[in-house]
C-alpha cells in the first residue's frame, strides 16, 4: 500500500483520468474471481458486450481487450492497416501526437497536419482547437490516388480540454468522396461526452476503462464497422494478441480467447448498470454542467482556459493557461503538498505552461468546489495574480443551475 501522508480524509484525484472509481464499482471488483471458462461467465460476457454496444451508440461488435489505451489503440492500426499505408492524422494535442508516434514505428506514414505555429502565449494554434474538417476534407480532395487509407483523430483530446466534432469529420471524408477508414480515440471522452460510433461513420473506435467508465486503468476498446472488419480481412500488419477474428469468434458465446481481466470486468457490468439506469443524456448534461462550472472558476481567476474554441469545450476536463514565467508544475507540486489534491500536468508542447482540472469520475458539486477551494489557494501560494474568486464564481452556477438528477452515477 502506496503510504498515504495525510493524516485523515480522501485524496482529492482531480486528474482527467484515472478518474476516481464510485465505492460501489471498487466493492463489485472485491468480489471472489469465478473461472472465466465456466458458464457464470459467459452470462457476464454477453451482458457486458450487448451494454457496451448501448455505450458506443452501435449495433456492431465492440471488442475488449485487457490493456491500457495504447494497446488498444495499436489493435485499432494493425488490424486495418498494412505496412507503408498512408494515414492522415491531426494535431489536436500530445495525445493525438502519441498515437501518430505509434503509427510511425508499427512502419505506417501517419502525415500529420494541424497548425503547429504559436499563439501570443506561446502555446501551439493546434493545441487550443478541434480537428478542422475543412484540412481535412481538402487533404482528401488532394489524394485522388486514395493513397491515404486512414483518417485517425482525437475526439476528447486529454491533453488541452478539447472536444472535437467527429460528425464533421465525417462530413468531410463524405464530402471529399475518399474511402478512408475513419479512426477515433475517444478514450477521455467515452460515457461523458457524447459520442455515436454508428451515427457519425467511425470505423474504428478506441476507448478505455479508467476515464468516463468510472474504472481502475486496465481494459480498453474498439468499437468496430462493417468497413473496419471488411478491412481486416487484407490487412497485412502483423498481429496475433490483437487480431479481431479470434475474439469476436469466441465473444459469440461470452469467452475470449486468453484469461479476461474478470475482476474488472466485474466492475465494468457494475459501471454499464449505473450509466444506463440515468441514462447516456442525463450523464453527458451533468457533466456539462460541471465543465462550465469549473470555467466559470477559471474566468473568476482571470486567467485562460487551454481551449480557445467554445463550440469545442470539453466536458470531461478543462485546461488551465498559467501567465508566461510561472511554472504550472511548481503550482501543482504546491497544490498537492498543502492540500493533497492531484491535478493534471502540462503534457508535452505545453509542459510547465498549463494544469488540467478532471471532472468526471466519482465526483458532484461539493467535490468540486472542494477542488476548485484547493486550486485557488494554491495559485494564491504560487504568487499568481488572481482578477477574482473562481470558487465564488463556481458556487454561484452550482447554485443557479440545479442538477438535473442526482443518481451519483
Ligand atoms: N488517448 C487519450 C486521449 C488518452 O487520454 C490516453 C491516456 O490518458 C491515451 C490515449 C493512452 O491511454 P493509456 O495511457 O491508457 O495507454
Amino acid at each position: 500500500m502506496i503510504l498515504n501522508q495525510h493524516p485523515s480524509g480522501r485524496h482529492f484525484l482531480q486528474i482527467p483520468g484515472p478518474s476516481p472509481v464510485p465505492d460501489r464499482i471498487l466493492r463489485a471488483i472485491s468480489l471472489p474471481t469465478i473461472d472465466h471458462r465456466g458458464p457464470e461467465f459467459g452470462v457476464l460476457g454477453l451482458k457486458l458486450l450487448a451494454g457496451l454496444q448501448q455505450v458506443f451508440q452501435t449495433r456492431h461488435p465492440v471488442i475488449i481487450y485487457p490493456a491500457s489505451g495504447t494497446g488498444a489503440w495499436e489493435a485499432a492500426l494493425v488490424n486495418t492497416l498494412s505496412a507503408g499505408d498512408a494515414v492522415l492524422m491531426f494535431e489536436t494535442g500530445h495525445f493525438a501526437s502519441l498515437w501518430q508516434k505509434l503509427a510511425l514505428r508499427l512502419g505506417l506514414q501517419p502525415e500529420f497536419i494541424g497548425d503547429s505555429g504559436l499563439d501570443a502565449s506561446g502555446i501551439p494554434l493546434s493545441w487550443r482547437r478541434g480537428v478542422q474538417a475543412d484540412q481535412i476534407e481538402a487533404r482528401l480532395r488532394a489524394d485522388s490516388a486514395h493513397r491515404i487509407k486512414a483518417v485517425c483523430v482525437v475526439h476528447n483530446e486529454t491533453s488541452t480540454g478539447v472536444t472535437s466534432d467527429i460528425a464533421a469529420v465525417r462530413r468531410a471524408i463524405d464530402a471529399a468522396g475518399h474511402p478512408a477508414l475513419l479512426m477515433v480515440d475517444t478514450i477521455s471522452g467515452l460515457a461523458r461526452a457524447d459520442y455515436r460510433h454508428d451515427d457519425w461513420g467511425v470505423d474504428v473506435t478506441v476507448s478505455g476503462s479508467q476515464k468516463g467508465l468510472m474504472l481502475p486503468p486496465g481494459i480498453s476498446f474498439n468499437a468496430v464497422s462493417p468497413k473496419a472488419l471488411e478491412a481486416a480481412k487484407t490487412a497485412t500488419l502483423p498481429r496475433a494478441f490483437w487480431a479481431w477474428d479470434e475474439i469476436l469468434a469466441m465473444n459469440q458465446t461470452g469467452y475470449w480467447p486468453y484469461t479476461p481481466s474478470t475482476n474488472l470486468l466485474y466492475g465494468l457490468a457494475e459501471a454499464l448498470d449505473m450509466l444506463l439506469t440515468q441514462g447516456l443524456p442525463q450523464v453527458f448534461a451533468r457533466h456539462q454542467r460541471w465543465a462550465e462550472g469549473v470555467r466559470c472558476a477559471v474566468r473568476a481567476w482571470g486567467l485562460q482556459i487551454q481551449c480557445a474554441d467554445a463550440a469545442v469545450y470539453s466536458p470531461v476536463l478543462t485546461g488551465v493557461v498559467l501567465p508566461a514565467g510561472i511554472d504550472a508544475d511548481r503550482v501543482r507540486k504546491t497544490i498537492h503538498e498543502r492540500f493533497d489534491l492531484s491535478l493534471g500536468t502540462g503534457l508535452g508542447r505545453v509542459r510547465g505552461r498549463m494544469f488540467r482540472i478532471g471532472h468526471l469520475g466519482d465526483c458532484n458539486d461539493l467535490t468540486l468546489l472542494a477542488a476548485l477551494a484547493g486550486c485557488e489557494m494554491g495559485l494564491q501560494l504560487s504568487g499568481v495574480p488572481l482578477a477574482g474568486s473562481g470558487v465564488q464564481a463556481a458556487m454561484a452556477h452550482f447554485a443557479s443551475h440545479p442538477a438535473a438528477a442526482t443518481i451519483p452515477v
